[in-house]
């Protein structure tokens, strides 16, 4: 019970899910890394739960190269293969026909336990590097799944057949509730490999958490609030300023950052009369020839008849 009060009551905090770059730790970067090929394609991302306290877990993690990331229950990201060599999560696995999971996909581990609620801080960092992942290989929500919807069994004494439910790894993360906090619209809706016949279902529990309507973490995480990184909680961009703005280069460019002429160059009309205090200013330009300078680079002795002057139009 006191961890659902714990839970509410940092309701607060996960409205603060804005996006920002997330830092992560390299404390617990794998040994294998050398090793390592690198991933010639990246089709899912994985998710993962520990099964274990973070201590043993990340020490384990990384001499064994098991994963991509590991993500405390804190919120620490720690980074153990990179992303673009292949790290072993997935063992005896299978997607869609595809075995072999390793070689197309990200893995995450995440401190905690498949059927056990985490810390918002926890989801908010997961949430944040999964959606890093899927803006860089282009993944859709219904291709972040968990380990137990790729893991297979081999036939057993059991199971007759090859069969998935090897494993409950992740479960939580296939429930509505949760991804919901990690803002993951779609979630896959049937087993590929069972609905080919690839595969039967060996254990109905995990099947109807990951495909039906089983869901324990609903009351925990009823009352979180998502500021969905949509309309809300996108940061208006900012306005360069002249110092960051690209130095225009043409004649196009100034008018594209609008830019206008404001006089010429003459005898009778010097610069200092044309743009005032402004005129070697490094928004001022002048033009002559197509060459474009910029009026802290003109230097007196270069200035020359029928220069144009341009300056930023009111408002720009
Ligand atoms: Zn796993």
């Amino acid at each position: 019970m006191h961890i659902l009060r714990l839970l509410v009551a940092s309701v607060a905090l996960a409205s603060a899910f804005a996006a920002q770059a997330l830092p992560i730790v390299n404390r617990y970067r794998s040994p294998r890394n050398a090793e390592r090929p690198l991933r010639k394609q990246t089709t899912l991302i994985v998710l993962h739960t520990t099964e274990a306290p973070a201590k043993g877990s990340l020490r384990h993690l990384s001499e064994r190269g098991e994963c991509h990331y590991c993500v405390d229950a804190d919120g620490t990201v720690y980074r153990i293969v990179d992303r673009r060599r292949v790290a072993y999560h997935a063992g005896t696995s299978m997607w869609d026909g595809k075995t072999e999971v390793d070689n197309f996909s990200i893995g995450i581990e995440c401190v905690g336990y498949h059927d056990k609620a985490m810390p918002l801080a926890q989801l908010k960092s997961i949430r944040e590097l999964v959606k890093e992942l899927q803006k860089i290989y282009k993944i859709k929500d219904d291709h972040v799944v968990t380990h137990g919807q790729v893991a297979y069994g081999e036939p057993n004494k059991w199971q007759k057949k090859k069969h998935r439910g090897r494993k409950r790894c992740g479960m939580l993360f296939a429930m509505p509730s949760v991804r919901r906090v990690l803002d993951l619209k779609e979630r896959a809706k049937k087993d590929p490999d069972v609905r080919a016949k690839r595969l039967v279902v060996g254990d109905t529990y995990l099947e109807k958490a990951l495909y039906g309507k089983t869901d324990t973490m609903s009351k925990i995480y009823a009352k979180v609030k998502i500021d969905s990184t949509g309309k809300n909680a996108k940061p208006k961009p900012a306005k360069p300023s002249a110092s960051f703005a690209i130095v225009p280069q043409t004649i196009a460019q100034l008018y594209a950052q609008g830019y206008e002429s404001i006089g010429t160059v003459s005898k009778e009309r010097m610069p200092y009369s044309i743009a005032g205090e402004k005129w070697n200013a490094p928004d001022t330009f002048y033009t002559i020839r197509s060459r474009v300078t910029p009026g802290n680079a003109l230097k007196e002795s270069r200035v020359e008849d029928g220069m144009t002057v341009w300056r930023k139009k009111k408002g720009k």
